[in-house]
């Protein structure tokens, strides 16, 4: 790689890195052992690495160019933002793809840029890295591509035949906080954007259902949309943050909202905090998250485990839930139903798949139970076996002391 490359790389894979939603589950599985070319997303598959501060490394992820158009407050590559710029040519972000994968670093590209002219010829640009690596170089391997705002349909669709997943940042939960810190940003158009991409997605797993799929047809974003919201930049409570992804995930069908924490930029704006957003509160949304879309939780059933609104960061939004609703447990491990089961802090979808899968054969004992979860010191206050009552446990005063586990502090590797 040559040295000018490489230092464009440094700039652009830095300026890229404040984006989250880059996670590639739910792609196709595609081999280029049947199919030729280079690449794959079986095998080996796609696996996720995360750097120290959470951030998903396995993609080759980085802007075409960090120049924007925009000042948008809260974002590095702002207009106003003095930081060194970059721009890659199409030709360089795909000989940087296709070196990468053939020497097995990434498992594929997320690609997103600054706007440069304007949304379309950005889109282009976008669109023609993908096109090179699809059409000129058969790569198989994973691409989600960022959406401008308000591209053009055409462009929309042309960039879904390409890639993997495309994704558009909804930036921050609420639509004044939007326009005080992205003027230039238009919540409809992001919204328009994401309906558009729901409209494409729907038709095609409706020509699925009923077999119509063209076989050599590509299908349009296999992985589905997803989007971005930053949270700890606005006043938004988590209640707000969750208002909006409820009404993403129904309203638009987002595969994924990956939520990240406000880390202050250098020169931001002085309506901007000064202090980043625990990552905490990040960890706490993703839970909530999960519980609305994988644990049969109503929004306002977790809305009513919060203080005005926001999580409490020291223990799981599921077990805060469960200890204001100390009244409907403990369930019984041998009765209960798959959704009773999953209220119990500590047991997820795998633990009680088993525990309903086991229970077939035989009735389920607080060891057989612990031999599932890893959780079993919080589960066992929650729930009955075959010879084992919880007692009184749930009523003590001090409960939440003996659930919660003290924060561990990582021992000195030096000390
Ligand atoms: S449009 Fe995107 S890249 Fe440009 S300033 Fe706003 S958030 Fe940053």
């Amino acid at each position: 790689m040559d040295d000018k490359v490489k230092t464009k790389l440094s700039i652009l894979a830095d300026a890229a890195k404040y984006d989250a939603s880059c996670a590639s589950s739910g792609g196709d599985k595609r081999d280029s052992m049947k199919s030729g070319g280079i690449g794959s997303l079986t095998g080996s598959g796609i696996c996720h690495a995360y750097a120290p501060d959470g951030r998903c490394i396995s993609l080759l992820k980085i802007l075409l160019t960090n120049s924007c158009k925009y000042d948008c407050a809260f974002c590095i590559n702002r207009r106003s933002s003095n930081v060194p710029r970059a721009r890659f040519s199409v030709k360089e972000v795909v000989d940087l793809t296709l070196g990468f994968y053939r020497r097995n670093y990434i498992e594929g590209l997320f690609l997103s840029s600054g706007i440069i002219r304007d949304s379309d010829y950005t889109m282009e640009e976008l669109i023609a890295v993908a096109r090179s690596l699809r059409e000129e170089h058969q790569f198989r391997g994973y691409i989600h591509l960022k959406t401008m705002p308000d591209a053009s349909p055409e462009l929309i669709e042309e960039a879904g035949r390409f890639a993997d997943r495309l994704s558009i940042n909804i930036e921050l939960p609420q639509e004044d906080s939007l326009a005080r810190f992205a003027p230039e940003k238009d919540s409809r158009d992001i919204r328009k954007t994401m309906g558009a991409l729901r409209l494409k997605i729907d038709e095609q797993t409706d020509a699925q259902k009923q077999k119509t799929r063209q076989p050599l047809r590509r299908r349009f974003a296999p992985a589905g949309q997803s989007t971005q919201m930053i949270v700890g930049a606005d006043a938004s409570t988590d209640a707000d943050v969750l208002t909006t992804s409820t009404t993403l995930y129904s309203g638009y069908h987002l595969r994924r909202v990956y939520y990240s924490a406000f880390s202050p930029i250098p020169d931001a704006s002085t309506a901007l905090p000064l202090k980043p957003a625990p990552l905490v509160r990040e960890h706490r949304l993703y839970q909530a998250d999960w519980m609305l879309r994988f644990y049969g939780f109503a929004f306002l059933e977790i809305v009513s485990a919060t203080d005005a609104g926001m999580l409490d960061l020291t223990i799981d939004p599921k077990l805060a839930w469960a200890m204001r609703n100390r009244h409907v447990f403990p369930f019984d491990v041998n009765r209960a139903s798959y959704e009773e089961l999953l209220r119990i802090p500590g047991l997820g979808p795998t633990a009680v798949k088993r525990i309903v899968a086991s229970r077939r054969w035989r009735r389920l004992r607080l060891e057989d139970v612990a031999r599932i979860t890893r959780s079993i010191k919080t589960a066992r206050s929650f729930l009955t076996a075959e010879g084992w009552h919880p007692g009184r446990s749930l009523d003590v005063a001090n409960l939440r002391d003996r659930l919660v586990r003290p924060p561990t502090q990582q021992m000195e590797l030096f000390g």
